[in-house]
């Protein structure tokens, strides 16, 4: 079925050689596809490298190939990223609708009394929302999917980094609906909106409050921010991924830490593994360029505090208004 649809692509477009990045889940079937489309003669070079969002899209190692385009399997496009070299994306699509999981939803929804909800979901799951939508409606619930905006491109749509379509509609509200898998997309509204979010899996029916989880992050993050505060030494960890680099940002950061008379260096990493980020000696405190999510998921795994711009504002100025910080 893949391998169709790309070959469709190559068919229509008229691609000799493509560049095809999978996620970790397809990576298995590498071999497979790219074999197949080589029996079609197109040449298919199949990258396994990590890939954790349309924000990764290494257009230099497909320009380095003589590749004609680039198709990016598992993700929608993002609205602010411009990629010099043609790329396609095929995002995975789940018409999955659950509606014994939404019946516990609603008893749930019902008992704390919430009325209002505003509902989300991530691409994969978009084609089903405005059945999730009809659903809840039909049960009394008023239900409110946000417009989006920056990065993504559709209604009700959210990203790890991006909850503009909750953001959006918070004034009307009383809770959030997340319709999808894990809970790494749901925290994010919580941590922007403070409102509770409940999570429904419509592959395994289980329905969960999240905002508990949210909570916790945000308080462990004040108190790194008030860690940080007097911190002396401070590397800045940057990224080149085209969808995380933030050039601009990283003047501001190389600014405010002058203004305030701190030592610090810059260091690129790709792929930021804490391991490596771990072993640079002569540090107080990681300052992340790159993805917010290293910082409120991953912070356990780094020897020294890390954070995110937005807070080493706050914490230098010791206001400590911590924020979540959406690309
Ligand atoms: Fe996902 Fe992070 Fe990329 Fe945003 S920046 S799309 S959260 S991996």
């Amino acid at each position: 079925m893949l391998v169709e649809e790309i070959l469709n692509i190559c068919k229509k477009e008229n691609l000799r050689k493509v560049f095809i990045q999978v996620p970790e889940g397809l990576s298995q079937y590498a071999h497979k596809i790219s074999s197949k489309l080589i029996e079609h003669g197109i040449t298919a070079i199949v990258s396994v490298d990590p890939c954790y969002g349309a924000c990764d899209i290494p257009y230099w190692k497909a320009e380095l190939l003589k590749c004609d385009a680039i198709i990016h399997v598992g993700h929608t496009s993002l609205g602010d990223i411009y990629i010099p070299i043609k790329t396609y994306y095929l995002p995975i699509k789940y018409e999955i609708f659950n509606s014994e999981a939404l019946d516990v939803l609603s008893e749930l929804l019902l008992q704390r009394g919430y009325k209002k909800i505003g509902l989300v979901t991530i691409a994969q799951f978009l084609e089903v929302l405005g059945k999730v939508s009809e659903y809840l409606r039909r049960k009394g619930f008023e239900i409110y999917i946000g417009e989006p905006s920056g990065r993504v491109v559709a209604k009700g749509q959210i990203l790890g980094c991006n909850v503009s379509s909750a953001r959006n509609v918070v004034n009307y509200v009383d809770a959030y609906v997340y319709y999808g898998d894990g809970v790494f997309h749901p925290i994010a509204v919580y941590m922007a909106t403070k409102k509770p979010v409940f999570a429904v899996n419509p592959f395994t029916g289980e329905v969960k409050d999240v905002s508990e989880e949210g909570e916790r992050i945000i308080k462990a993050r004040i108190l790194t921010m008030a860690k940080v505060s007097d911190a002396k030494r401070f590397a800045i960890v940057l990224t080149t991924k085209i969808g995380q680099f933030r050039t601009v940002l990283l003047e501001t950061v190389v600014d405010i830490l002058r203004k305030y008379g701190r030592e610090f260096s810059i260091i690129h990493m790709e792929n930021i593994d804490p391991e490596i980020i771990n072993h640079i000696k002569d540090v107080d405190a990681i300052v992340i360029l790159a993805c917010p999510r290293l910082v409120y998921d991953d912070y356990k795994r780094f020897k020294r505090p890390v954070i995110t711009v937005s807070e080493l504002i706050e914490s230098l100025k010791k206001t400590y208004n911590w924020r979540f910080e959406e690309l």
